[in-house]
């Protein structure tokens, strides 16, 4: 093979390799777009009543942040690993529907 063939060939693998990379790279941060989205369109929670708490499942909670928001920036955190009003372990570094930032009260 000539140099030139196999210097096109290494130019061309090179350019895929980012290209894959860039596009593996950017698939979570989509994820979590489109979870922030879906999140921002969810139906208003139901009233809680008085020491009741949400499941996870209606808040729609996980276990990692969420577009810079976490659970240990959201009023509703108990240190270590607990919430006000989802019921469960909680992670420092999770995120519901219900995230209200401490900063902003
Ligand atoms: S975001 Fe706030 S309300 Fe939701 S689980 Fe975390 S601490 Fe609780």
């Amino acid at each position: 093979m000539s140099n030139l063939i196999t210097g096109a060939l290494t130019e061309i693998s090179r350019r895929a390799m980012i290209r894959g990379v860039a596009i593996a790279g950017s698939a979570p941060f989509l994820a979590m777009s489109v979870n922030y989205a879906a999140a921002q369109a969810a139906p208003q929670l139901p009233p809680l009543p008085r020491g009741a708490k949400y499941t996870q499942a209606q808040v729609a909670y996980q276990d990692y942040p969420l577009g810079g928001q976490q659970c240990s920036q959201c009023i509703q955190f108990i240190k270590p690993r607990s919430c006000r009003t989802v019921e469960g372990i909680i992670s420092p570094n999770g995120w519901c529907r219900g995230w209200t930032n401490v900063k902003h009260l």
